[in-house]
């Protein structure tokens, strides 16, 4: 078990899909061991083998809170099998050093997955929580998506990176996400209409 050293946006690890794992050997093991370690050791509620310099399909999550025991949860071979409703997600990277923005998510997720000893589960997250928003970001990173492809606002995001000395957007790398974006604009016009009487 070792502290590793996160890989920062810019670096090319981060753009590549990542291989299925055939087998939750030894080494797969070891590899879930340091993501644990490493997320732990920077404060992290998620982490994601590509992050560490690993192309493989494994990542590790903890959401729990400081007064709660910790909850480590292992996804190797992670298939989201359903997913539905939208959420506004303000999301930060351990790639990403400081850097947030607000980004486009589903609000619930089925997830399909092996853990630590090579079990398959299937786990279902709900209502915009942080467990179904962090699934969606660490799976991303399998497929070397990053969370800023689903920024929500450019100019925000824009300037979050090079206020924090981070390469500029990707703007080809943006998504087009139609099952998304009515569902984002309709919160997108709640909350400006919420912000107006707040303000009156
Ligand atoms: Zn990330």
């Amino acid at each position: 078990m070792s502290i590793k050293k996160v890989v920062k946006y810019g670096t090319p690890s981060l753009r590549v899909p990542s291989k299925e794992v055939h087998k939750v050997s030894q080494k797969i093991k070891v590899l879930v061991d340091d993501l644990l370690d490493t997320m732990y050791a920077q404060n992290g509620v998620g982490l994601a083998a590509p992050q560490i310099g690993e192309n493989v399909r494994v990542f590790v999550i903890d959401v729990s809170t400081n007064d709660e025991p910790l909850n480590p949860m292992v996804f190797i071979n992670p298939k989201i099998i359903k997913k539905s409703g939208a959420v506004i997600s303000h999301e930060g990277c351990l790639s990403f050093p400081e850097a947030f923005t607000d980004v486009k998510r589903y609000a619930n997720v089925m997830v399909k997955a092996l853990d630590r000893n090579g079990r398959s589960f299937v786990l279902e997250a709900k209502d915009g929580t942080l467990l179904a928003r962090c699934i969606q970001h660490e799976f991303d990173h399998l497929d070397g998506i990053l969370f800023i492809d689903h920024v929500i606002n450019r100019f925000d995001a824009e300037s979050e990176l090079s206020k924090n000395n981070l390469p500029p957007l990707e703007v080809e790398k943006i998504l087009d996400e139609p099952d998304l974006e009515p569902e984002i604009e309709k919160l997108l016009e709640e909350k400006a209409k919420k912000d107006d009487n707040a303000e009156n």
